[in-house]
């Protein structure tokens, strides 16, 4: 029996664990130089859950963990999330993104059909550009939304489910792929499909319980 991914207009992929794992400390650096700079707080985000989480609420909840209130939080955020860009803009070249197992020959697939393709990152756009871009995968997306103006994952699914219905019409449908449970969660909460891979951190069976619409354990199980 093959497996075939839900049917839709378009296809809107979550970055970390899902189109590619980074195996560098280009991101981690940064936050931890952007918490140093605006807050003057020595941290990292170890610690913090941070798997499924966008790099808004991520801050949020390091600097919460080390007594900084939420109006000094709000205050100096525009100045951290300058310092995460500038320094993942300056620390590009150490990108190193490996590509999920099935990923290029599946993003071939779908654009071969005519699917519209996206991005949907809880990544500042600095940050989910830069990595795509790095692992050669940029050329497959029309669009992208990021956690810059926008600290919730659904919030972030909305965007792109309102972008897919400006191109596409009011009744064009809207496929995620994701790697967490928060994923499977935002989408279910905007109303929106989704296939679960267990390709990041979270396993199998962890994906499963939360009800997407597919799980796999990479996007390699649909090519065979
Ligand atoms: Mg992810």
């Amino acid at each position: 029996m093959s497996i075939s991914f839900p049917l839709a207009d378009a296809y809107v992929f979550d970055i970390d664990g899902t189109l590619l794992v980074a195996r560098d400390l280009v991101h981690y650096n940064a936050m931890h130089q952007a918490m140093l700079e605006a807050y003057g707080i020595n941290t990292t985000i170890d610690g913090i859950p941070y798997h499924g989480m966008t790099d808004l609420s991520i801050l949020r909840a390091t600097l919460a963990r080390e007594g900084i209130e939420d109006g000094v939080f709000e205050a100096s955020l525009p100045k951290a999330l300058e310092v995460v860009c500038r320094e993942v803009d300056a620390n590009r070249a150490k990108i190193r993104p490996q590509v999920c197992p099935g990923i290029p020959a599946l993003l071939d697939k779908l654009s071969g059909q005519g699917r519209l393709m996206g991005v949907a990152s809880g990544n500042l756009e600095t940050v989910g550009r830069h990595k795509i871009e790095t692992a050669g995968l940029r050329k497959y997306f029309a669009f992208g939304y990021y956690s810059d103006r926008c600290e919730t994952r659904s919030g972030i699914f909305q965007n792109a489910v309102n972008h897919v219905k400006g191109e596409l019409g009011a009744s064009a449908t809207t496929c995620f792929v994701g790697d967490t449970p928060a994923d499977v969660r935002a989408a279910r909460e905007i109303g929106a499909q989704i296939v679960a891979v267990a390709s990041g951190t979270f396993g199998i069976e962890e994906l499963r319980a939360c009800g997407p619409d597919l799980c796999l354990q990479h996007c390699e199980e649909l090519l065979r």
